[in-house]
């Protein structure tokens, strides 16, 4: 698997997004979007919606213009859904593109007509409604507001309205009381909505974690993001064992030396070897998505064996002191996978350095470290 020249991989497990897609769909009865902003949360935006879509997904959802737009250069077909943008971006380009917008205020109600009247046909709208996570959407005051100009905009073939939405504030924390209250602020949302004569196709609030947990939030459409990925946003093993994680991280050993006991390692010297010690060079640094905080925590397999970065991880590069251990050029060092091999899984590297597996895969995905498909 390893190409001669190749010092490290970020290796993403296409078939691993295909079943977590199909897992997520024996879960509801709703459609499924696969949320694939961030490059596909680092797996790579395109060929991700590929395998998702393949995996029965039928929608796709993005943060920027730019990755909508990139969807359909690549050819893909299936409906997608912009949810960040400012009215000054190419509203009129996406309208063309057939790439729905979310619309969470007056003035991106304002661009929305504005870039219809350019494209020549409606815009695909979705309203977003605030129900408690106080980022995106119309505070709940606003909301019947945004729905009267949406209808007047959609009786003046300006805009369609497709889509009624929200988003979760603490589905990941099961039970947490603003599920429930975050669930019934979006049912009166929709009563609203219809009571001004806005029924859209798609109604849809439950991201990853609602939708492995809370069927009741499901309503026509979920938007899974971390799940595709086959990355739990909860902490409950049987949740974690329903999925599989695509993406490894390795490199390969780039030198070994001998060094004597009492030596400092890497920047700063906050590591110092105990004795005598064999120490290999891992050719991964944060320029390649190893967070500095994984300096003396960050956990790896090699050769059969766990260790943990030894002292500061830098730009390009970390150390691993072995001990007495066998190590030589060109071995392989696994830093996550799926961990079927024993070696750490992406939730272990969010422990070791206080952050979420969505931010590992995300950073690792996304740098110079080439990514390679199976
Ligand atoms: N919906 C919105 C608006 C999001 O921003 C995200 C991701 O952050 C998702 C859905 C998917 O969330 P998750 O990855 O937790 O499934």
């Amino acid at each position: 698997m390893w190409q001669a020249d190749a010092q490290s991989q970020v290796v993403v497990d296409l078939d691993a997004i295909r079943g977590n897609v199909r897992t997520l769909r024996s879960n509801t009865t709703a459609q499924v979007m696969a949320v694939v902003k961030g490059d596909g949360y680092g797996h790579g935006m395109v060929p991700a919606a590929r395998a998702a879509l393949s995996g029965g997904a039928t929608w796709l959802g993005v943060c920027t213009l730019d990755e909508a737009f990139g969807l359909r250069d690549a050819g893909l077909g299936a409906p997608v859904l912009a949810w960040l943008w400012l009215p000054g971006q190419p509203v009129a380009r996406a309208i063309a593109a057939d790439v729905d917008l979310s619309v969470a205020s007056l003035s991106q109600l304002t661009a929305v007509t504005a870039g219809a009247r350019e494209a020549g046909r409606p815009a695909r709208i979705h309203l977003k409604i605030d129900t408690g996570l106080s980022r995106s959407g119309a505070a709940a005051p606003e909301w019947p507001q945004l729905v009267e100009a949406a209808g007047k905009a959609q009786a003046d073939g300006y805009a369609e309205v497709i889509g009624v939405w929200s988003h979760f504030a603490c589905a990941d924390a099961p039970g947490h009381e603003t599920v429930d209250r975050q669930l019934a602020a979006f049912t009166d949302a929709l009563d609203t909505a219809q009571r001004l004569g806005i029924e859209p196709q798609v109604r849809h609030l439950a991201n990853s974690a609602a939708t492995l947990t809370r069927p009741d939030t499901h309503f026509d459409l979920v938007r899974t993001g971390i799940a595709v990925y086959g990355l739990s946003p909860l902490d409950d093993p049987a949740v974690r064992a329903t999925l599989r994680p695509a993406m490894t991280a390795r490199a390969r050993v780039l030198l070994t030396k001998r060094l004597p006991a009492g030596q400092g390692i890497s920047y700063g010297h906050t590591y110092v070897t105990q004795r005598d010690s064999t120490v290999a060079l891992v050719p991964l640094g944060y320029a390649d998505g190893v967070p500095r905080h994984a300096s003396s925590t960050g956990p790896m397999l090699l050769n059969g064996s766990r260790y943990t970065v030894a002292g500061r991880v830098c730009m390009d590069q970390f150390v691993v002191d072995v001990g007495d251990a066998e190590v030589s050029e060109g071995d392989e060092v696994i830093l996550f996978g799926p961990g079927d091999r024993g070696e750490p899984t992406a939730d272990d590297w969010a422990d070791a350095v206080g952050t979420i597996n969505y931010e590992i895969v995300t950073r690792f995905g996304s740098t110079r470290v080439p990514r390679v498909y199976r």
